[in-house]
């Protein structure tokens, strides 16, 4: 047979998936960092903000190991305790971090500027909203409540700890698909801060968006953003840009707050017949 049939998708957008920290909620992705310092600090290891970040995105036990793993911070461990970190360790340590998270959490719950603009856009063009997350579900027992206040709430949130696994397998976002009733893949956006974010939305199978400004990459707070010197500003963008296109972006924006246009993109994109 030398020609064959190719079906395409061309319809409406339909969902978009959002992440919670640093892309709808905490500017600069905050609580976890804090609570991070604090937790290593208590047991007289000292762990670096780079070294909390790097696992940012994962599930939250997964980030755990993630630091633990950091060559600094495992041997700074050995050196205190002798022997490597253990299993039993990182389960030890996790429970104290979800009491720990618990407790800040809520103060992390402010809207990043533009979500609602950014939803009501959404709402406007009838895409429903999904959201996954590296919080476990008891995490998000205390956000959402916070979130709902500020006016946000999404039509779907799985957590990492409803599924075989979280970020960067793709199971979340599958779960939001069935909830939300949405399909083909293609027609839904992933959007979020971490590489992971990004890993997760190529492996669903959809369109991703990552964000330069607003989440973990520079992890800044607002107001530390603004005071930037513009050179220096436009240099991090570039280099946080780089990094989100070479993990598979297929966009990247400084904060949910410039979604829009980028919606629109797809959309034609899709008219046209394109796959993400
Ligand atoms: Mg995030």
């Amino acid at each position: 047979m030398e020609f064959v049939f190719q079906r395409s998708y061309r319809g409406p957008l339909k969902a978009v998936i959002l992440d919670w920290a640093g892309t709808t909620i905490d500017f600069g992705s905050f609580a976890p960092v804090a609570v991070f310092l604090r937790l290593f600090d208590r047991h007289g290891i000292s762990v670096s903000k780079e070294d909390v970040r790097s696992g940012m995105g994962l599930m939250k036990k997964d980030h755990l190991r993630r630091i633990l793993n950091r060559p600094a911070v495992a041997e700074a461990w050995q050196q205190m305790l002798g022997t490597p970190p253990s299993e039993a360790d990182v389960e030890r340590l996790f429970a104290e971090f979800a009491v720990l998270q618990t407790e800040i959490l809520r103060q992390y719950a402010l809207p990043i500027r533009g979500l609602a603009e950014t939803l009501a856009d959404l709402s406007r063009r009838k895409v429903k909203i999904g959201s996954t997350t590296g919080y476990l579900r008891e995490m998000m027992d205390i956000i959402v409540p916070e979130a709902e206040k500020h006016g946000y709430k999404p039509n779907a949130l799985v957590c990492p700890d409803e599924v075989p696994a979280g970020r960067p397998y793709p199971w979340m976002v599958y779960q939001n698909l069935i909830q939300l009733q949405v399909y083909p893949a293609e027609a839904a956006v992933k959007v979020g801060d971490t590489l992971p974010d990004i890993e997760e939305g190529l492996n669903a199978g959809l369109w991703t968006v990552g964000l330069a400004l607003s989440g973990n990459l520079l992890g800044l707070s607002e107001a530390e953003v603004a005071a930037l010197p513009a050179e220096e500003l436009a240099a991090q963008r570039e280099a946080i840009a780089e990094q989100l296109f070479q993990r598979g972006a297929h966009f990247v924006i400084d904060g949910i707050w410039d979604l829009p246009p980028v919606l629109d993109e797809i959309q034609a994109r899709l008219r046209r017949g394109e796959r993400p």
